[in-house]
């Protein structure tokens, strides 16, 4: 039995990223950059307005006072989108409007607010506040210079980087391919949803649940039909899954019972298994081992522990193979509202709520075949062996969604 930082180690140090491909910017939410990418441009391309109002050349406006109000005039328009052609010169002011370019020789704009018009004197407007150079002015290259960098290899395109990346127009990115991550279930109890269920048979959930959790990886799920207990029928299912994905998922059959056939129908196949079982609970009999540069995942069959351990071990291994750079689950910190223990020998992933307030509760029932808890829990707790802590405790929480 293996520690989880060694079955992660050995699992990542198996993984190179599948090959680069190149995607629309639009398309590429959740995907992982292969490669820097850097401005194309100065972001804004140009100084322009952040109000209404008129582009002044400051210095004019430095004796204007409400008593004595300087009066400017009116040379034109700036409009966003239409610049105004000419440039700014002493004693006069363009009218201008947000986003628009300023004009050359302004250095500033007033506020629509601050203005007056002589209802007597038409293209005349009415100073009566100072400004400061560059007031109210966007400048050129102040969000993002030109050849700066705007996302590094191994980032995640979140809504927000793909907004950076729109406004210094770039339209494609190179991003890692995502892997199809085929699922099997083994079990010859197994049913599908939406038929009976006969005397010992139950509902199989572990591809449904699984897909969920690859799909939120990145990765391409692919439902395979079950797979009862059997050698040959189990070889013959993971033949065909190691032929069309890049990572196969099996649950069930992986322990030591008389129907326990993964382990040997994957070494059957040409798979080499690297290790098998990890101390953790839930979810100790867990296999890991490679086909030809594919990766097989022999997941338990409980359900809880076939998802906790997919999260830990499998979901960073999925990451990995689409480039990403940083492979930790999301952490919340939060305050035990009650006490949290583990008597048992292994670590206990226990299954907590954490609400909005910052509290930290055990979702309910531990066992690895109670599913409703696991639906309740928004993360995980990583409690060590033989430990209690008392309300109060500040605690990790591993958020999984
Ligand atoms: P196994 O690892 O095959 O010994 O299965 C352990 C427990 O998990 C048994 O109670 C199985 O019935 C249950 N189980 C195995 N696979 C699934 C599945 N895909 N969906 C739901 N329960 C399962
Ligand atoms: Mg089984």
């Amino acid at each position: 039995m293996i520690s989880l930082e060694e079955a992660q180690e050995r699992i990542l140090a198996a993984i190179e990223p599948l090959p680069a491909e190149k995607i629309r910017v639009q398309d590429a939410l959740g995907r992982y950059l292969a490669a820097p990418i850097h401005s194309p441009v100065d972001l804004p391309p140009a100084d322009n307005s952040s109000m209404d109002g008129y582009a002044v050349r400051a210095a004019d406006l430095a004796s204007a006072t409400v008593e004595n109000p300087v009066v400017l005039r009116l040379s034109g328009e700036a409009r966003a989108g239409n610049a105004f052609a000419g440039s700014v010169e002493a004693g006069a002011c363009v009218r201008i409007f947000t986003g628009a370019t300023l004009p050359r020789g302004a250095d500033a704009v007033v506020m629509q607010e601050d203005v007056k018009q002589a209802a007597d004197q038409p293209g005349k407007i009415i100073m009566s506040e100072k400004v400061k150079p560059w007031e109210n002015v966007r400048l050129r290259g102040e969000d993002v210079r030109q050849n700066a960098l705007l996302a590094g290899a191994g980032d995640e395109l979140t809504a927000q980087r793909l907004s950076l990346l729109a406004g210094a127009g770039v339209a494609e990115v190179t991003a890692g391919r995502r892997p199809v991550a085929g699922l099997l279930a083994t079990g010859d109890e197994l049913r599908e949803a939406g038929r009976a269920l006969p005397p010992g048979t139950i509902y199989e959930s572990n591809r449904t649940g699984l897909s969920a959790l690859a799909r939120a990886a990145g990765a391409i799920p692919r439902v395979y039909p079950l797979v009862a207990d059997d050698l040959a029928l189990t070889k013959q299912a993971l033949r065909t899954a190691f032929q069309e994905c890049d990572v196969v998922v099996t649950s069930g059959g992986v322990s030591v019972g008389a129907t326990d056939w993964v382990k040997q129908a994957f070494a059957e196949i040409g798979g080499q298994l690297d290790f098998w079982t990890v101390a953790v609970k839930p979810g100790r009999p867990f296999a890991f081992g490679r086909h030809g540069g594919k990766l097989l995942f022999g997941l338990p069959g409980n359900p809880v522990s076939a998802f906790v351990t997919f999260f830990l071990l499998a979901r960073p291994a999925l990451l990995r193979l689409q480039g990403a750079g940083d492979l930790r689950p999301p952490v919340s910190y939060g305050t035990l509202a009650e006490p949290l223990g583990n008597h048992g020998e292994r670590r206990h992933f226990v299954r907590v709520v954490l609400d909005a307030g910052g509290q930290v509760r055990s979702a309910g029932s531990q066992a690895s075949h109670i599913l409703s808890s696991m639906a309740r829990a928004n993360g995980l707790v990583d409690v060590p062996p033989g430990t209690t802590w008392p309300a109060g405790t500040l605690v990790a929480v591993l958020r999984w969604n």
